[in-house]
């Protein structure tokens, strides 16, 4: 029996069995070629040796927690990153660097580098998935992002036919961005995290975070606090899996939030005269980053908000479409695609999708 820990629990609503979406948080998505379960790291090297020479692509599924899988699935072979381990490499004045295979489950790796008393992580509790996939989209909550502890990723290069080790640099990490993201050339077999020796947590960066732990931004609390309070927010948002929940049902947040320069800004404004002014951050080179969410309500979709074939926003967060039961991937990119044109129209915004879409198109 293959490791299949980092799979959505086994109660969640069926997706067909023979069907990709069993794989997925979405729990949508047609079937697969062959499905291989990969608990060795030189297995996984192997098999994208393999599929290389016989001109295969081939899909690559940790959690299923940030894809979306077309009706017709995957042409081809899927390999499902089911490797585990962590290893102290070192233990010095700068911190703890921690090896960590590509297929732990993310939020347990997590839990343990608290409970080893090693802080850095802990606003990044709660996210599904594994630890493999962080680097891929730079996995990034309340004010926490793994570019900001990743030491390095170990890689096998499909192109060059190695397995290398790439510096935090060459990572090319950016706001749910990497140079792995929409790319298939890069699997992750290992990544290292450079975590500090301390119950404390690293400074809170987010407002709503440091509202709840009653502080004032920068400051730090015990880390374990930190997770409790950022579990508790993120339940309450439907984003932390619960097969019981159906608004947990997504791939968390739809799209990103956009990050607009000083003239797009300036028409969102102009716009707003009815709508109040919206919450947002600085971003570099004086650009804006506003909430998604924000620009979806106020263009009219609601929390709930159904559309057709089972597929609805969440009741909990305008910014997560969901799954209802016997749904299809096409009705979710039709309400994806509602959502996309009635913000546009309302607001000139574009937005973009967070997950990677897999044999479909939004
Ligand atoms: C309820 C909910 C809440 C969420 N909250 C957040 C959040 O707060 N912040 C956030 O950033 N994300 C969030 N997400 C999105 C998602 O959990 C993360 O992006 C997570 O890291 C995806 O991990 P996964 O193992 O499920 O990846 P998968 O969905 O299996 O794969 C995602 C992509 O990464 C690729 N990939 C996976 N593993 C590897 C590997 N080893 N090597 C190369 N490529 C690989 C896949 O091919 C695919 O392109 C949330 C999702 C859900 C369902």
């Amino acid at each position: 029996m293959p490791d299949v820990s980092a799979d959505p629990p086994a109660t969640a609503p069926a997706a067909h069995a023979s069907s990709l979406g069993a794989y997925t948080t979405l729990r949508l998505g047609g079937p697969a070629d062959t499905l291989t379960p990969v608990s060795e790291t030189d297995e996984a090297v192997a098999m994208m040796r393999s599929a290389a020479r016989k001109g295969y692509r081939v899909l690559v599924l940790s959690g299923g927690s940030n894809v979306v899988i077309g009706d017709a699935g995957f042409p081809g072979p899927v390999l499902l990153m089911r490797t585990r381990g962590v290893t102290e490499v070192e233990r010095d004045h700068r911190g703890v660097l921690l090896r960590v295979a590509a297929g732990e489950p993310w939020d347990e790796f997590v839990a343990r580098t608290l409970a080893g008393g090693l802080s850095g992580l802990e606003a990044l509790s709660g996210i599904p998935g594994s630890v493999g996939a962080t680097p891929i989209q730079n996995v990034g909550a309340y004010g926490q992002e793994v570019a900001q502890t990743i030491e390095a990723v170990h890689v096998y290069d499909r192109v060059d036919d190695e397995v290398k080790v790439l510096s935090l640099p060459e990572c090319g990490f950016a706001y749910r961005s990497s140079i792995f993201k929409h790319n298939d050339r890069w699997l992750v077999l290992e990544v290292d995290f450079r975590l500090a020796v301390s119950a404390a947590s690293a400074p809170i960066r987010y407002a709503e975070l440091a509202r709840h732990l009653g502080v004032e931004a920068g400051e730090r609390v015990a880390a374990e606090r930190v997770r409790d309070t950022v579990l508790k927010l993120r339940a309450g948002k439907g984003m932390v899996l619960d097969p019981d929940d159906p608004d947990t049902r997504s791939v968390g947040s739809f799209f990103t939030n956009p990050v607009l320069s000083a003239q797009e800004w300036a028409t969102v404004q102009d716009r707003l005269a009815d709508a109040g002014e919206p919450p947002s951050w600085p971003a570099p080179n004086g650009t804006v980053k506003v909430p998604a969410a924000w620009l979806i309500e106020k263009a009219g979709f609601t929390k709930g908000y159904a559309g057709r074939d089972g597929v609805a926003i969440s009741a909990k967060h305008t910014l997560a479409l969901t799954h209802r039961g016997g749904g299809t991937t096409a009705a979710l990119l039709d309400l994806a695609r509602e959502i996309r044109d009635g913000v546009r129209d309302r607001f000139g915004v574009v937005l973009h999708p967070e997950p990677v879409l897999v044999n479909c198109s939004l």
